[in-house]
């Protein structure tokens, strides 16, 4: 065995569940296992599962604790420097202590970053980020989260509040974000803006496939259905992808103007079906860049899918 090979436990931890992965510094993942998040999100109930996750993974793998370099985990949320969540909507968590929590319990060094940051940091080691120094992950889903690799380190900002890009204001919407804005990015480009603008056009008497028989259940629509009715060329979704793409796009260009990174990678569950917009985004995106067609940023499909945010989040641990 490698002597400089080090063994991390990477925990990815959701509104819906708790994956949790033993790996190496090679990137490899030795060992998976996911638990359901418990309904009632309680801080203290989450600690103790994620205790006696860990506990039962060391002794199942016979692992001693100083065999292990750290545990790193992943929130849907706002973290500090303490390892504390300052705050996560998904999980109804306000300043809980997370870090301290856990090294209590386990004797065990452990960091706490924001989800898709390390997600990025995830692809930036073994992904579509590998082999550049400063790279952004858009992870596309219910939001749009997003991972900002700077000079080789994952971007925090000043305070931990500097990689929000799903907030970036991009435009005038028909609906405000959860965030209280109206305009983010995140409400033009990811699942929820597909679905709530298709049932905007529908409400507004335009007809699709999708349309239900039993009025405008327009909440039973997915972004996977939305896609599908795309490729069997029905308009309204059409007409919905394409406004995602402009944005997105639009999102796009912008943060090649700010950053001048070397990869863009788009993960989440959307970017399954990158094949449906990948090129169009390359092309309209580089016609808002300041440097325009010979822009050398690629724009890319993430490439670790679930196994991102576990990766990230171990070596994570060994980040200074
Ligand atoms: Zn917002």
């Amino acid at each position: 065995m490698d002597l400089h090979q080090k063994t991390m436990i990477g925990i990815d931890l959701g509104g819906t569940s708790i994956k949790f992965g033993l790996i190496s510094s090679e990137g490899k993942i030795l060992r998976k296992s996911k638990l359901k998040t418990p309904l009632s999100k309680d801080f203290q109930e989450i600690v103790e599962l994620i205790t006696k996750e860990v506990h039962r993974i060391l002794l199942e793998e016979k692992l001693p604790k100083n065999e292990i370099s750290g545990i790193g985990i992943g929130i849907p949320g706002v973290t500090n420097a303490k390892g504390e969540v300052v705050f996560a909507n998904n999980l109804f968590w306000k300043n809980k202590p997370l870090q301290s929590s856990l090294e209590q319990r386990l004797g065990i060094r452990v960091k706490v970053g924001n989800d898709a940051s390390l997600a990025g940091f995830g692809e930036f080691h073994f992904g579509a980020m590998r082999n550049t120094q400063n790279a952004l992950l858009l992870t596309l889903g219910t939001g749009l989260g997003a991972g900002v690799i700077i000079n080789g380190k994952v971007f925090h900002g000043s305070h931990y509040l500097g990689t929000e890009i799903g907030h970036m204001i991009i435009g005038e919407n028909f609906y405000n974000c959860n965030c209280g804005n109206n305009g983010c990015l995140e409400t033009f480009a990811s699942a929820t803006a597909l679905v709530k603008y298709v049932a905007h056009l529908m409400e507004a008497g335009e007809s699709s496939i999708l349309k239900q028989e039993e009025g405008n259940q327009q909440k039973n629509i997915t972004s996977q259905q939305i896609f599908d009715a795309a490729r069997n060329h029905d308009k309204v979704a059409i007409k919905a992808l394409d406004r995602f793409i402009r944005y997105l796009a639009m999102g796009i260009a912008n943060l090649i103007n700010i950053f001048d990174p070397e990869v863009i990678a788009l993960g989440g569950g959307l970017s399954e079906s990158g094949d449906l917009f990948l090129e169009d985004l390359r092309i309209i995106a580089k016609t808002h860049t300041y440097v325009k067609e010979e822009n050398p940023t690629e724009i890319v499909i993430a490439e670790l899918k679930n196994d991102a945010g576990i990766l990230g989040s171990g070596m994570f641990v060994l980040e200074d």
